[in-house]
């Protein structure tokens, strides 16, 4: 059996706390590899490194830290095979689409590689007689990130890159259930010429978080998982004094107006309703058919789609749609969501319940299903089922559609599917959700631009990554100086000679 470990001050160190999570394989339901479960005094030792290498990162120009970021870049895509079958193995997404999880966090370090501009301050001339003022962004110092199982490359990267373009040091806890990525980041990132210590994993659960959100060097923490447990950090990591930027759950609804073209929105809905087994925090899990004619025809154009998918293990390449869920705890709470929407009075109109893949009877496939005439008081309704489920709310009005999205708890994503650029841009103006697309089903905003959800989806100010990143990452300090008037006869041109 494989024993994972940390990762600390440029070395893999094994765990001391004698305590382990088990890693599964989920195609197979096999465990693969022990994690390590951090105690306390290792999280300080990961500390007490970061505060030692960090004063000499920050006060390292911020054009040679983006130098370190250009040639991570480029190990990335040297290493974009390796780290795709690492993280298939342990989250099992396809490998396409685990390329892509990585793709989208080195999109963001290619964005930090613009740190030097981004971190230019700000400067007043002569704000009053002789007085100049002038701001500058400088590091926190040593902070720390929480990341979630679902994108194990792209999310720590979008913490990590932008923290140590601003020169601080960082500590990233990874999810337990696939920390392989993570360690391999931290790897090659040093083998960039990232110092020691300026990058650090330690695994862990709750113990490891609360050693972190009760540290009185660490500055600030992200968080991204699920909406409890991004309450719990934001509202201890502020009482910390710290500075706290959590992300959490979603249910994203998609509406279709009668316009659209009824094909595209079911091709748009099965991948983004599906793909990756439905474990995305931007995945659609809603889909809101405007008008019953539009409802029938949308279901009519999905079920066709939704009983041809093909769900297996990334091993078999290309050929597989999306893979197994997490765990089996994971399996278990869609199946029991599934179970509430069958007995609340829902119509499941593809029933993915008696899934079974020969070969693989103890992985934690779940087949896809299909919900329809689901209302606003159903459990499959109300909660993130983070799983290959649809669920479809018919509305009658575009009012009352919009209307559904905007009463609903999370706020994450939302998309709209019309021809009307009239309901389409009424729709993304009013909208309370934070990333809104128009004919266009996952909207994930581009590195440059930012990432963050609305309501109970977020708490905190700032979003990730984007200009947004530079200010959580950094604390403004401004100067105000005068200097007493001096000697300004000019220069002497005759030798000077002693009188
Ligand atoms: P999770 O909340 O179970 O775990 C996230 C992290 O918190 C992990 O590192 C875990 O070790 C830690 N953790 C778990 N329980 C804890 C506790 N009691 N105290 C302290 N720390 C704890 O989430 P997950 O299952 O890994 O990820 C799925 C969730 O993440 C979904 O809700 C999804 O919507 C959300 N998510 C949100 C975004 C976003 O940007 N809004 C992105 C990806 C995933």
């Amino acid at each position: 059996m494989q024993e994972l470990t940390h990762y600390l001050n440029g070395a893999h160190v094994k765990g001391t706390s004698g305590r382990f999570a088990d890693v599964m394989n989920p195609a197979t339901g096999e465990v693969q590899a022990k994690c390590p479960l951090a105690s306390k005094e290792e999280l300080e030792q990961a500390v007490a490194y970061a505060a030692a290498a960090q004063p000499a990162w920050a006060a390292t120009n911020p054009q040679r830290r983006a130098r370190v970021l250009m040639k991570l870049v480029d190990l990335l895509n040297r290493d974009m095979d390796k780290l795709a079958e690492a993280l298939s193995r342990e989250h099992g997404k396809t490998l396409p689409d685990a390329a892509g999880d990585v793709q989208r966090g080195l999109e963001v370090v290619e964005y930090c590689i613009g740190a030097p501009q981004l971190l230019k301050g700000e400067f007043t001339d002569s704000a009053g007689p002789g007085i100049d003022m002038y701001s500058m962004r400088q590091a926190l110092g040593v902070t720390a990130g929480i990341t979630p199982f679902n994108f194990p490359a792209m999310i720590p990267m979008w913490m990590f890159a932008p923290a140590i373009a601003c020169g601080n040091a960082f500590i990233l806890k990874p999810s337990e259930r696939d920390p392989s990525v993570p360690l391999m980041l931290a790897e090659l990132a040093e083998e960039a010429g990232l110092p020691k210590g300026i990058l650090q994993v330690v695994n862990g659960d709750k113990e490891a978080v609360d050693a972190i959100l009760y540290n009185d060097v660490i500055q600030s923490v992200g968080f991204v998982g699920s909406t409890p447990i991004a309450e719990y950090i934001y509202g201890t990591g502020c009482a910390q004094g710290k500075r706290v930027q959590c992300f959490g759950g979603a249910k994203n609804h998609m509406i279709i107006m009668p316009d659209a073209d009824m094909a595209q929105a079911a091709d748009a809905l099965i991948g983004a309703g599906y793909g990756a087994a439905g474990e995305r925090c931007m995945a659609i899990s809603v889909a809101v058919p405007v008008g019953e004619e539009t409802a029938d025809k949308l279901i009519a154009e999905l079920v066709p789609r939704i009983e041809s998918l093909k769900v297996g293990p990334y091993t078999s390449g290309n050929d597989v749609d999306y893979g197994p869920v997490v765990t089996a705890a994971a399996k278990a709470n869609i199946e029991r969501l599934v179970q509430t929407g069958i007995d609340q009075g829902a119509e499941l109109v593809v029933d993915g319940r008696d899934f079974k893949l020969q070969g693989y009877e103890d992985g934690f496939f779940v087949g896809p299903h299909l919900f329809d005439r689901a209302t606003k008081d159903m459990d499959i309704y109300k909660q993130e089922i983070f799983g290959p489920v649809l669920t479809c709310v018919r509305a009658q009005t575009y009012e009352e559609a919009i209307g559904l999205a905007m009463d609903h708890e999370y706020g994450n994503g939302t998309a709209i599917f019309t021809r009307d650029g009239d309901a389409a841009r009424d729709f993304a103006n009013r909208i309370n959700v934070g990333m809104v697309g128009i004919n266009v089903p996952i909207p994930v905003p581009l590195a440059y631009h930012t990432f963050g959800g609305w309501k109970k989806s977020v708490f905190g100010d700032l979003n990730q990554h984007g200009p947004d990143a530079f200010k959580f990452y950094t604390r403004t300090k401004t100067v105000t100086a005068r200097w007493p008037s001096g000697i300004k006869e000019g220069g002497e041109f005759s030798i000077p000679v002693m009188e």
